[in-house]
């Protein structure tokens, strides 16, 4: 039942699992007991690893009867990001439901689907007949800072209790014009640091000298001046489609010269557009000097890029040095922390599945989208297991919404939302692993 997946989501925000980035925090075993006392009187097979103190991830498993039926794993995160509790309106951590909508931190992001994910599981736990493939949850620490101490350590310490032929996670049912989105693509990371020399001298004298600090704003001024190509991969034409109602708007947005003319007609979701339609570059990080008399000898400039699929780690380089021009020279190009762009293939049983169900249970056909960011579905794909976003929110849940809700002050989640996406997940698991619910 959806109140069942509401009282679950209300639960785990009150468990408040933050996860700062420092290895100390998170504390998702504080959800991993919330889940455990749910799933108490259902028969599944419950598996708690804890990657670091605090760090729990729960597995529940309900085993299928014909080994060669797909193994549904349905991953969600337990944590969510830190909040600025001045900012909110109601408390982050208190579960609040208000006129229908369900207040807190991780609401969106991605407490609702978790919660119903594990509904789904204990349905299925429960019903009188087991189900023909397993349907495994995946209650996991540690998405936002990126898995270390949740999925990434799974597949590593722990591959068999977590092993699925197919995944369901975030991202998905945001709409898209008449269009239900769905991800089954992410782009990557590509973090690089830019170490930019001088020749340190004393502030008082700087004849003869010459600050990296300067040298690092010619470098970010050359950066701001370049823009890597435009890039419209397979899934372009069907997100303009789906999204792009003007037929003449839509045509220029095909033609990758024209794009950029157009962005500034889009609107709200002008920034997924661009994002979406090549690599991009963002310096974040600036560092040159350590006291305020001495003119500094080296600066580095932090650069979060996000790549496409298939874009090396080599074409990174070169399009940095292409972008340099004549000022990569003295530029030395070190490689930060980062991963593949990832893609699953849209034909595929799982993704026909998704697309019936949700088409079924809201109306609205799906479109094949990529995501901007990244998720712990990216490591599935990584080993060959196809894995989508999932979702399906209420009809005013546009793309720019979503993208405004998430990681914001006063996310919450309409109670219809949890419904329409528990309604869509029921039967999608009744076409992969033919549970006897729902008929
Ligand atoms: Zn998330």
């Amino acid at each position: 039942m959806s109140e069942d997946a509401v009282g679950l989501l209300r639960a785990l925000i009150r468990e408040a699992c933050v996860n700062t980035g420092d290895p100390a925090s998170g504390g998702e075993i504080r959800a991993v007991r919330v889940l455990q006392r749910f799933f108490a009187d259902a028969p599944v097979e419950i598996q708690v690893f804890e990657a670091a103190p605090g760090r729990a991830s729960l597995i529940a498993r309900v085993p299928g009867t014909d080994p060669a039926a797909p193994s549904l794993g349905l991953l969600g995160h337990l944590d969510v990001v830190p909040v600025d509790a001045e900012r909110w309106t109601r408390d982050p951590f208190g579960g609040d439901l208000v006129d229908g909508e369900v207040w807190g931190r991780g609401a969106v992001d991605m407490l609702y689907l978790t919660a119903v994910f594990a509904c789904a599981v204990r349905e299925v736990a429960l019903a009188p007949n087991p189900p023909r493939g397993d349907l495994v949850l995946l209650a996991v620490a540690d998405e936002e800072a990126g898995g270390e101490y949740g999925l990434k350590w799974l597949l590593r310490e722990h591959p068999e209790a977590i092993r699925v032929t197919e995944a369901l996670s975030e991202t998905g049912g945001m709409r898209m014009g008449g269009h239900v989105a769905i991800d089954v693509a992410e782009k990557g990371s590509a973090g690089r640091r830019l170490v930019v020399r001088g020749r340190p001298g004393h502030a008082s004298i700087p004849f003869g000298a010459e600050s990296a600090a300067v040298n690092a704003g010619i470098v970010l001024q050359r950066l701001a001046l370049v823009e890597p190509a435009v890039e419209l991969g397979p899934l372009w034409d069907a997100f303009v489609a789906a999204r792009i109602a003007d037929p003449l708007l839509a045509e220029r947005m095909r033609d990758p010269v024209r794009l950029d003319t157009a962005l500034g007609e889009l609107g709200g979701i002008a920034g997924y557009a661009h994002a979406i339609s090549r690599v991009t570059i963002s310096p974040t990080v600036l560092r040159a000097g350590q006291a305020h008399n001495v003119i500094p000898g080296e600066a580095t400039i932090d650069l979060d890029i996000r790549t496409l699929p298939g874009t090396t780690d080599e074409a990174v380089d070169e399009l940095l040095l292409d972008m340099l021009g004549d000022d990569a020279e003295g530029v030395e190009i070190q490689h930060l922390r980062g991963w593949p762009a990832s893609e699953s293939p849209i034909d595929n049983p799982l993704f026909a599945a998704v697309s019936r169900a949700v088409e079924q249970a809201s109306g609205a056909p799906v479109v094949p989208i990529m995501a901007a960011g990244g998720s712990d579905a990216r490591l599935f794909r990584g080993i060959g297991v196809p894995a989508y976003g999932f979702g399906l929110l209420s009809a005013g849940w546009s793309y720019e919404r979503y993208r405004e809700m998430i990681h914001s002050h006063d996310e919450r989640i309409d109670v219809e939302s949890v419904r329409l996406t528990l309604d869509a997940l029921r039967r999608v698991v009744a076409a992969r692993v033919g549970s006897a619910f729902g008929a």
